[in-house]
């Protein structure tokens, strides 16, 4: 196993003071040598198979259910929708409500876009 050496002390945990001869903990490893920003950091792009979803469709922090009568209806539609992922229900509830707080009501155009998905865009 490969382990990344730390760049700052080369290795050995400790900086020495070239002047005074004295060594110190090395600040960057704290002493264990290995680079301390080894772990996983980039994100692996193959799993994020959701990317072509905006993520704008956040639930907000406010009311957990549509409000008006038609974003209530279509809510209930979505959850009675057969062959849908609570998930994919999640997201769909959570644009119906990101979509009523921008237009106040939902749309005839954004009704009829949500019971395609609902229908499992057959
Ligand atoms: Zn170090």
């Amino acid at each position: 196993m490969e382990l990344e050496t730390c760049r700052m002390c080369g290795g050995d945990g400790r900086i020495g003071n070239a002047l005074g001869g004295s060594s110190a903990t090395c600040p960057s490893c704290h002493g264990s040598g290995r680079r301390a920003d080894a772990g996983p950091r980039f994100h692996d792009v193959t799993k994020t198979k959701e990317s072509h979803y905006r993520p704008a469709a956040q639930a907000p922090a406010g009311p957990k259910a549509p409000v008006t009568a038609e974003g209530a209806q279509l809510a209930g539609e979505v959850n009675a929708a057969p062959g849908l992922s609570a998930e994919a229900k999640a997201r769909l509830i959570a644009e119906i409500m990101s979509h009523e707080s921008t237009h106040g009501r939902c749309t005839k155009t954004f009704v009829k876009k949500l019971r395609k998905q609902t229908r499992g865009g057959g």
